[in-house]
């Protein structure tokens, strides 16, 4: 399979010429083969959104909605295809990309074609000045997306639909190791009759498309998704430039559960915020903070399910945690394992490879592994290894508890367990994250900003957010 860019309304091959590898991680084999674009191709794409952004900013909010509704109709069409694609491409299990990835994308593009028909300026009348202001609130322009491999269309789609929606045209990049669903992206925008120019995707490398997107003078804003050093490299880029900034970046959640917790619940929902994605979600809870009278019945009943879990070809419907999604990045968190236990962390589960038998013996597997006896403050609990690997620490005192959870340079996300409703409002408002859950974990509402703090990020996406990040607010005085 050969994937082509998306500019200009046409699929195109790269200037170069020149084609990159894209394996298959749950085989370790390459299966298809992705455009090394370069910034001849940024160049184009920008030139095509920079034409195509008079008429689509003049779009009425109705007719762009409903181009976006189609978008979603057909993503939803294709689901079994799309969900098939990302399962391949990503190494997820097929079963999570068919409940949701597809779905969320599908979602993605439905709430904001509908969010778009309800943007309202404000206005503030200026009583005893005789005067009246109000705001308008313009597309800023073109934009460059940039998105990471772990949720490839989820999270595609997530800057693409509000970009768009809000009038913006887009020069898109997608991962180069999870590049497929967002060229099936690019056929179905053909299909769905968005016009020429709109979106552009160019494949790629981080370092070659990527970063000529960020430098591109006539790109007015970066929303940008993955590690936190890349977020560093293009803010240092961008913030010269005045450009408008959105930088999702990395995590090291804290994941406190206290004795009075309801504790079915929190152990399902555990096993799922840790491993879900292979733990390749930014959101998990990598570090699990559990109060000391449950710390040995939660290690004994925690590491009994880990363990049952199955390991395997991503494609099989029994399987809960697939492939890592690239044999460098399976290398990075082989090392973390073998860092903890020189830190002293002793394995409880996991900790190891996995060959499967058959089609998949070649490919990139980790038993979902979980450590405890490392102090709080050591590497392994500190920095991010976004992948199927946890931490467990007892705790006595909420300010002990507090201080481990605040201790890291992150701040996207927390989860805490407790049936004592003062707790969790201290918490909320104690600890250093984005997004606090209080007995649930990933329950998502389109609507709520979504984002970090600290080294997680700046600014948020999410409901309204993301159609004002997309937008220029100007305003308007007029005395009567
Ligand atoms: P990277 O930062 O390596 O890459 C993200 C994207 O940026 C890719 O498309 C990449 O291209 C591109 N890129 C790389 N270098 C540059 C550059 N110099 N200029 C512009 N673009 C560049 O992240 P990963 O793909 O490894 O994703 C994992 C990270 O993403 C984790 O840290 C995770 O926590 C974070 N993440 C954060 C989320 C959030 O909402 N806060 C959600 C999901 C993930 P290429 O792939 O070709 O290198």
């Amino acid at each position: 399979m050969k994937l082509l860019n998306y500019i200009d309304g046409e699929m195109t091959e790269p200037a170069s010429r020149e084609y990159i590898d894209n394996y298959d991680p749950s085989t370790g084999q390459v299966y298809s083969h992705i455009p090394d674009s370069d910034e001849r191709d940024v160049e184009a794409a920008v030139a095509a959104a920079e034409a195509a952004f008079p008429a689509w900013s003049d779009t009425s909010a109705d007719v762009r909605s409903a181009i976006l509704l189609r978008l979603a109709a057909l993503i939803e069409r294709d689901l079994e295809k799309l969900a098939l694609a990302e399962s391949i491409d990503q190494g997820k299990p097929v079963s999570l990309a068919r409940a949701v990835d597809i779905p969320r994308a599908v979602a993605n593009f439905r709430f904001y074609a509908t969010a778009a028909m309800h943007l309202a300026n404000e206005s503030h009348e200026s009583v005893g000045q005789a005067a009246i202001n109000y705001t308008l609130r313009q597309p800023v322009g073109v934009v460059g997306c940039i998105s990471p491999w772990n949720l490839p269309l989820y999270l595609f789609t997530w800057k693409i639909a509000p970009a768009i929606a809000a009038g913006c045209t887009v020069v898109a990049k997608p991962s180069e190791v999870t590049p497929v669903t967002a060229f099936e992206l690019s056929k179905l925008s053909i299909e769905a009759g968005l016009p020429a120019g709109v979106l552009n995707i160019v494949h790629g490398t981080g370092p070659k498309v990527g970063s000529a997107i960020v430098a591109h003078k006539n790109v007015k804003a970066i929303s940008f998704t993955g590690g936190t050093a890349t977020g560093e490299a293009i803010a240092r880029t961008a913030a010269p430039m005045f450009k408008k900034l959105s930088l999702e970046l990395g995590g090291k959640n804290p994941n406190i559960i206290f004795a009075d917790c309801n504790y079915d619940e929190m152990l399902a929902t555990t096993i799922r915020s840790s491993f879900s994605n292979q733990g390749e979600i930014c959101l998990c809870g990598s570090r699990i903070f559990v109060e000391r009278p449950i710390y040995q019945k939660f290690k004994r009943d925690f590491s009994e399910r880990v363990n049952a879990l199955q390991v395997g070809d991503p494609l099989e419907p029994a399987t809960d945690v697939g492939a890592i999604v690239s044999r460098p990045h399976f290398d990075k968190i082989m090392s973390y394992i073998e860092l903890a236990r020189q830190e002293g962390g002793h394995v409880l589960a996991g900790g190891q490879l996995v060959r499967p038998d058959g089609r998949c013996s070649g490919g990139w597997f980790i038993r979902p592994t979980i450590i405890e006896g490392l102090p709080f403050d050591c590497r392994t609990n500190q920095e991010e290894i976004f992948g199927p690997v946890v931490t467990i620490m007892p705790f006595d005192t909420e300010e002990e508890v507090l201080r481990y959870a605040n201790s890291v340079r992150y701040g996207l996300s927390a989860t805490v367990w407790t049936e004592s409703l003062s707790r969790a409002h201290h918490f909320a408002a104690e600890l250093e994250s984005g997004i606090v859950w209080i007995n649930c974990w990933l329950l998502r509402d389109l609507r709520t900003p979504f984002g970090g703090v600290k080294d997680s990020g700046v600014g948020r996406e999410g409901g309204f957010e993301a159609l004002r990040f997309f937008t220029e607010e100007k305003n308007v005085c007029i005395k009567y």
